[in-house]
């Protein structure tokens, strides 16, 4: 079979995406490769398809055990043997596999690496013919990445240890460069062909809110997506539990995630969740790699990571199936100051000597600062994460929150030598919030306690609401005429630029959205529509259509032991929908549906769409 075959026949795909045909064919032609593409492109069809085109067997490297069972399940029920060997095994499963390996069986072998160098796995591989290692999420060997993993290191040792040398071919979604040449260097890659494919995620859309009451705006955010899965993450573990708890006494379909929890739990709950058991995931960043489902609607982050990276592989789960997603980050100031204590507490470099230590702390430090600006730019949202992996958008997508917000702008000249002033006039000692509501003129205890009443601008912008009193400190952030400490208190102190403000010296306009809170809200219900857009374009008879065709996938999957969005996508389903399709050469057109699984299920959906 060839490349087009096997994506058709086993897949049940029509076209490449954009990257994938590039890497396929170079590593038939028997070339390294070195692949950047981000969360949710479609990494796995690179060495999947030519490991079914090639005759032997490709080894492929994952650092989790959820990952390698998501990506086995996935390849079996599209017809493909495939098999997997860590530690989740019992002895007597792993020989058997083993065996079944030896004789042939598995073009595709998925291989924890801690196995590599045993004595039972070499004494296969040492007489198999292993023609490709893909080693998926690569930048696990690196020390600049986030997810390090020592026995990474020892991938090289074993492909120097066969008898000849596969192609080897490495995959990540981590685009910097220190990651990109750790890569090439520790794997040893041979001249490799090397590619980063676009960044950009069309169909999420990307939007910033900072509420009073985080927690409120999320229960508002669900429920008007009623329907929908989708994660929540939180910085720390104490707000998983809160939150989740809080969302389970309002009734919702909720589970959580973080590393405080048992292994038996944490299985049990992103279980839940990836078999639509749980419609809700909240969690720590600890969940996600490797999390497959396809039909992730949105993602709220209730709190802000540590830098873009974070941010975009998070937020980057949502919308796999590339249909609409939204991406929806929660600030507040607070977050700021939990994540620079995260920074100062780091216990991941302790081996490295302390100037080393202290140039990665401040690189952390600035990557902190660079996703603090993603909170407050009124620039396109999309193009300001873009930017930051180096490539360049066109200021303008039209699916984010700033490219849908109207905006005027205001001469913030004034409101600017008020809020600086106050801060010089009380020395630099309160922070933002002592701030503006100094002057707001709020007549609080804490104000009077710390005797801001009688600072020279207390009141001074009485008349403008807080809201719009924090845009204009955030704009002063920004554009570096103030700025805050990283501590726990979070003081606001002048800056070298501070002084152009107080002499006036400057004059400041800024974009500031027209009436936010109604324009947000309707924007939320608008967006509502579109996110569903897919459903809510269907005929009402249609979507009756689309709930049965989902109870049959649930029946089907809760059959065949698999997550639903493994049988089909949603995206699939609703092609079925809109086509309906009374015969084979119908249903075989439907994108995502493949000959095994026609064999497997068709008639099936064929007898349910006639009713
Ligand atoms: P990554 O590993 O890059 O994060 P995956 O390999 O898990 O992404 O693929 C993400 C989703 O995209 C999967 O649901 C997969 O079936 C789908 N996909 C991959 N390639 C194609 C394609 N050529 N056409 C349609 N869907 C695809
Ligand atoms: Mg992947
Ligand atoms: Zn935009």
């Amino acid at each position: 079979m060839d490349k087009y075959q096997v994506l058709k026949q086993y897949f049940g795909y029509d076209t490449f995406r954009e990257g994938q045909e590039f890497f396929i064919d170079e590593i038939l032609k028997g070339k390294d490769v070195l692949g950047i593409m981000p969360t949710g492109a479609g990494k796995s069809l690179c060495f999947q398809i030519p490991a079914l085109v090639m005759d032997g067997i490709t080894l492929v490297i994952s650092p989790l055990i959820s990952l390698m069972k998501d990506q086995v399940g996935s390849l079996n029920q599209a017809g493909v043997h495939a098999a997997y060997l860590n530690s989740s095994l019992t002895m007597g499963q792993y020989y058997k596999a083993l065996g079944l390996a030896k004789q042939g069986r598995y073009p595709i072998i998925y291989v924890a690496p801690e196995r590599l160098l045993t004595e039972e796995f070499l004494d296969f591989a040492l007489q198999a013919k292993i023609v490709m290692v893909a080693v998926d999420e690569a930048h696990c060997v690196s020390q600049w990445g986030q997810d390090f993993r020592p026995s990474y290191l020892k991938i090289v040792e074993f492909i120097k240890s066969l008898p000849k040398r596969p192609v080897v071919a490495a995959f990540t979604a981590t685009a910097t460069k220190e990651v990109r040449d750790d890569i090439i260097d520790i794997l040893e890659l041979q001249d490799p062909a090397v590619m980063t494919t676009g960044f950009n995620r069309k169909n999420l859309y990307f939007g910033v809110m900072s509420p009073k009451d985080r927690y409120a705006a999320i229960l508002n955010y669900l429920e008007c997506h009623p329907n929908d899965s989708g994660i929540i993450y939180c910085l720390t573990r104490k707000i998983v539990d809160e939150v989740c708890e809080k969302l389970k006494q309002a009734g919702f379909s909720v589970t959580r995630y973080h590393a405080g929890l048992a292994d038996e739990e944490r299985k049990q709950n992103q279980d839940d969740f990836i078999y639509d058991r749980a419609s809700i995931m909240v969690a720590t960043n600890a969940f996600g790699m490797g999390i497959d489902k396809s039909n992730v609607r949105y993602v709220l982050h209730y709190g802000m990571p540590k830098n873009i990276e974070s941010y975009y592989q998070e937020a980057g789960r949502a919308g796999r199936d590339g249909e609409p997603a939204e991406c929806i980050l929660f600030y507040a100031a607070q977050d700021v100051v939990t994540n620079q204590y995260f920074i100062d507490n780091n216990q991941d470099n302790q081996e490295l000597d302390f100037i080393t230590r202290k140039i990665v702390m401040e690189r952390d430090e600035e990557r902190l600062k660079r996703m603090t600006f993603y909170c407050f730019t009124n620039d396109c949202l999309r193009d300001y994460i873009l930017r930051y992996f180096g490539e360049y958008g066109a200021n303008y997508c039209g699916n984010c929150q700033n490219c849908m917000t109207q905006f005027e702008e205001i001469n913030i000249t004034e409101a600017a030598k008020a809020l600086v002033g106050c801060v010089s006039a009380c020395h630099q000692r309160y922070g933002v919030n002592v701030i503006i509501d100094t002057v707001h003129g709020a007549n609080t205890a804490k104000i009077r306690q710390y005797y801001m009443n009688e600072n020279p601008f207390y009141g001074a912008l009485a008349s403008e609401p807080t809201y719009k009193l924090r845009k204009i400190v955030n704009f002063l952030m920004l554009h570096e005429f103030l700025s805050v400490t990283n501590d726990e208190y979070a003081i606001v102190k002048l800056t070298k630029n501070s002084a152009h403000i107080l002499q006036g010296a400057e004059t400041l306009i800024m974009k500031m959205p027209k009436e936010q809170e109604r324009l947000v809200k309707e924007q939320a219900k608008g967006r509502t529509k579109k996110s569903m857009a897919g459903i809510s374009l269907l005929t009402e008879e249609d979507q009756k259509l689309f709930e049965k065709l989902r109870l049959l996938r649930m029946e089907i999957a809760r059959e065949e032991k698999v997550p639903p969005y493994i049988v089909f996508s949603d995206k699939t389903l609703l092609s079925m929908c809109v086509i309906k399709p009374t015969d084979k050469a119908g249903i075989m057109s439907v994108p995502g549906v493949g000959e095994f699984k026609y064999q497997k299920y068709g008639e099936r959906f064929l007898a349910s769409i006639k009713g």
